[in-house]
């Protein structure tokens, strides 16, 4: 396992403290934002983001994209861009479907409206190739066991050395918060460091696995 990409869901006040966790590591991470959330970010927190990690949209409003008619999904999907874009000064060319929940549909709406990778909460261990427009995770925060962050950090363990492919992990500022957990999340980032993983922004996953184009 060569690559890892860390992946951080969800505008809330927290992503700050993952950004400053990360910070000094130089570690650079890809931040899915809502932009409904950005006030809750800070214009120039965000800016201070783009500028150590990669940004990727995740809707305007977290919304279930595959219970929307089109003409809403593709609102979501460019107003999103373009306020994130605005914002942070930067190009948004990653997405990240709000609950995991795509289909054939929304996943060709995504395409069309400018992004180039859209990543999933399908669980599949080692990520060795993907559709571009469903990328699937290594393993989430989502579990509802006492110690989901446990569980990653063996799931980590277990992979590490394993082979080829990449390990893409979706982390939610607000669940480790919930879960008192930043020792356990700087543990998983630390024990790849120390691993020799190099880590990607999730737009450089193409340089890690096989995409199906
Ligand atoms: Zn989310």
């Amino acid at each position: 396992m060569s690559c890892a990409a860390l992946t951080i869901d969800d505008a809330t006040p927290e992503v700050l403290r993952v950004h400053e966790a990360l910070r000094g590591r130089g570690v650079g991470a890809t931040f899915f934002l809502d932009a409904q959330g950005l006030a809750a970010v800070g214009r120039d927190n965000l800016r201070g983001i783009a500028k150590a990690h990669e940004i990727g949209s995740h809707t305007v409003s977290h919304a279930d994209l595959t219970k929307l008619p089109d003409d809403r999904i593709m609102e979501e999907l460019t107003n999103s861009k373009r306020a994130l874009e605005e914002a942070a000064g930067v190009d948004v060319t990653s997405f990240a479907y709000p609950y995991g929940k795509y289909d054939e549909r929304v996943k060709g709406l995504v395409k069309a409206s400018g992004y180039a990778l859209a990543r999933t909460v399908d669980e599949v261990g080692a990520v060795k190739e993907a559709d571009p427009m469903a990328v699937p995770v290594t393993i989430t925060d989502y579990s509802e066991e006492a110690d989901p962050y446990g569980k990653m950090a063996r799931v980590v363990k277990g992979l590490v050395g394993a082979g080829e492919g990449a390990i893409v992990l979706v982390l939610h500022g607000h669940r480790i918060a919930k879960y008192s957990a930043w020792d356990k999340f700087i543990y998983i980032v630390d024990f790849l460091i120390n691993n020799k993983i190099k880590f990607i922004l999730f737009r450089e996953l193409k340089d890690c696995i096989k995409l199906w184009y």
